[in-house]
């Protein structure tokens, strides 16, 4: 569902993405580890061609994103992401925030996308908060109207960055649910997590990366218990 083959990427003469190699098939949920500037949110922002790539190849669904033939538009819209900061409409409703894409992007008219809209927000616990605004939400609330809003393009795929780490502590499980129910549905996911115990929990696969490279990918039960390289078991003496 996922293909990153031989992806090479630098800032100035720093590199930042080196040979990186990843499939990930559907519905499997990969989690994306690793220090500070190891790579992560670029990585995972290449997959929607938020940032370009130098070298190699992405494809989502057998549409290759960095091809300039690709309608990227088109592709995103495949492609649900969800970023730390919850970058909501500040001047639409919740519901709006959910709609507002399908409407304009998907042509879907308003009735419809409103009931679908009312659907995703109810399964994720906002059913009382249709109508108000983002600063009258909390930070987990917020999160999962971003949420909402993503899944309403009916994507092939979701990417999450850091979706806990701007939450107060008390709000960070609120969202980790709203991502396990969407794990239960099969959806194909890559999630950049500092929440170990839950990568542990509903991942695949860890992708272990730093300095720009993938270090190690393995199951979590393996990963956590046995890494295979120093460079993972300083990472998680110092995590875990
Ligand atoms: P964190 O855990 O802190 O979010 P990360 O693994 O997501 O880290 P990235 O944000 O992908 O790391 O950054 C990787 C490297 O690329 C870092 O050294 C960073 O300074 C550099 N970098 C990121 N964006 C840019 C940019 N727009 N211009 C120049 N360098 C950048
Ligand atoms: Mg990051």
């Amino acid at each position: 569902m996922i293909s990153i083959k031989n992806v090479q990427k630098t800032f100035g003469n720093h590199k930042v993405l080196e040979d990186i190699n990843l499939e990930v098939s559907q519905s499997q949920i990969f989690a994306l580890i690793g220090p500070s500037g190891a790579g992560k949110s670029t990585l995972i922002r290449t997959i929607n061609a938020l940032e370009p790539i130098d070298e190699g190849d992405i494809i989502v669904d057998g549409i290759s994103i960095h091809d300039k033939k690709t309608n990227i538009n088109a592709a995103r819209t495949e492609i649900g992401f969800v970023f730390q900061s919850f970058n909501l409409y500040p001047f639409l409703t919740a519901l709006e925030n959910v709609t507002i894409a399908p409407i304009n992007v998907k042509k879907m008219n308003n009735s419809e996308a409103e009931e679908k809209g009312k659907k995703l927000l109810s399964m994720l616990g906002l059913e009382s908060k249709f109508q108000s605004y983002p600063s009258q939400l909390s930070g987990g609330q917020q999160q999962r109207v971003a949420i909402a809003r993503a899944l309403a393009m009916d994507p092939k795929v979701m990417l999450f960055d850091e979706p806990t780490s701007a939450l107060d502590p008390e709000m960070i499980n609120e969202v980790l649910d709203s991502i396990r129910s969407l794990a239960k549905t099969g959806m194909t996911m890559i999630v950049v997590t500092h929440e170990m115990g839950f990568a542990k929990e509903i991942c695949d696969q860890i992708v272990f990366m730093a300095d720009g490279k993938i270090v190690e990918v393995a199951p979590p039960e393996k990963f956590f218990s046995n890494p295979s390289t120093e460079r993972a078991k300083g990472f998680l003496s110092k995590v875990l």
